[in-house]
């Protein structure tokens, strides 16, 4: 049976009675292509755990589970539960987990997990293909956590993964993208027409890789200090940074400028143009004054 078919989501939704729901963002994957795109793009291993958000009807978790140790699969609506059991009856590695995402213990379910058919897991994959409109907050979940996890492979609305991916000096580049690539080296893997899905949605996909960071790409004196330099600078991002940044950890605009003329910064940039290792110099003479 061809799961992701539109004629198999139809006879599922009319054998189960299942509403597809709006709000929880169902929009299932009708294309075989794109479903192998992204499997192959998350590099599976056989002694792998993959972390599924957002299983639906199953079709990644079908493909998933031929290929990895074991799938956990976090979905919320209690109306896929017995639609996934019934779709994954084949496979005794997939375990089933009707919860929120952002509800996660994800060190607990991470930790619960370290064996997988008594040997030691190897990779941990995190993929999804996931509501557009949690998007953002799960992605930061998993870094702000930092879960043990070696890559996310997610779909998301274009627009999002172009904010992701954007360099400095980019209309699209902003705190998500500093915040993101910070944590993660990413990887482009596909782009994604509305008409893959059932039902259709609004906007275009994409599909991006987050490899995890095993190494801070720059040294920071305090990483929160970071974050907030970040968020101030954006935060009016039209607005120079000598003006943008005022009041950052508590500084007044004379400690500001010295903090730009330290990292070596024109005041009259705009966060905009700020790359990783400028933050990071900016951040740390913050640090210094603060
Ligand atoms: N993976 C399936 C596919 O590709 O066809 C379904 C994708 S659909 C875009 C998103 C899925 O995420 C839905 O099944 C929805 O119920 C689920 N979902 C929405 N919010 C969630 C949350 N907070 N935690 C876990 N799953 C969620």
């Amino acid at each position: 049976m061809k799961l992701y078919a539109p004629s198999t989501i139809k006879e599922i939704k009319e054998r189960y009675g299942f509403k597809i729901s709006k709000s929880l963002g169902q929009n299932f994957l009708t294309d075989k292509n794109i479903i192998d795109r992204i499997i192959d793009a998350t590099e599976i291993g056989e002694n792998d755990l993959v972390l599924e958000i957002g299983p639906g009807l199953g079709v990644l978790t079908y493909e998933a589970a031929q290929l990895a140790g074991k799938v956990l699969a976090v979905e919320i609506d209690e109306n896929l539960i017995p639609i996934l059991k019934e779709n994954l009856a084949e496979f005794d590695n997939v375990e089933i987990v009707n919860q929120d995402f952002l509800k996660t213990n994800l060190f607990e379910l991470l930790e619960q997990n370290e064996e997988i058919n008594g040997q030691k897991r190897e990779g941990v994959k995190i993929l999804g293909n996931l509501p557009y409109y949690i998007t953002t907050p799960i992605i930061m979940k998993i870094l702000e956590d930092r879960a043990p996890v070696d890559s996310i492979t997610i779909m998301m609305q274009k627009e999002v993964a172009d904010r992701i991916k954007s360099e400095p000096g980019g209309k699209t580049y902003g705190a998500l993208s500093v915040a993101v690539q910070y944590y993660c080296e990413v990887v482009d893997v596909a782009k994604v027409p509305r008409d893959v899905f059932y039902p259709q949605p609004n906007v275009d996909s994409a599909v991006l890789r987050l490899d995890l960071r095993k190494e801070r790409p720059v040294e920071l004196d305090d990483e929160s200090v970071f974050f907030a330099c970040v968020k101030s600078g954006f935060g009016q991002r039209r607005k120079t940074l000598h003006n943008s940044l005022s009041g950052v950890c508590g500084l007044s605009k004379e400690q500001v400028s010295e903090a730009l003329e330290e990292a070596g910064i024109d005041p009259v940039r705009r966060a905009e143009t700020l790359d990783l290792k400028e933050f990071a110099r900016l951040a740390n003479a913050v640090n210094k004054r603060k």
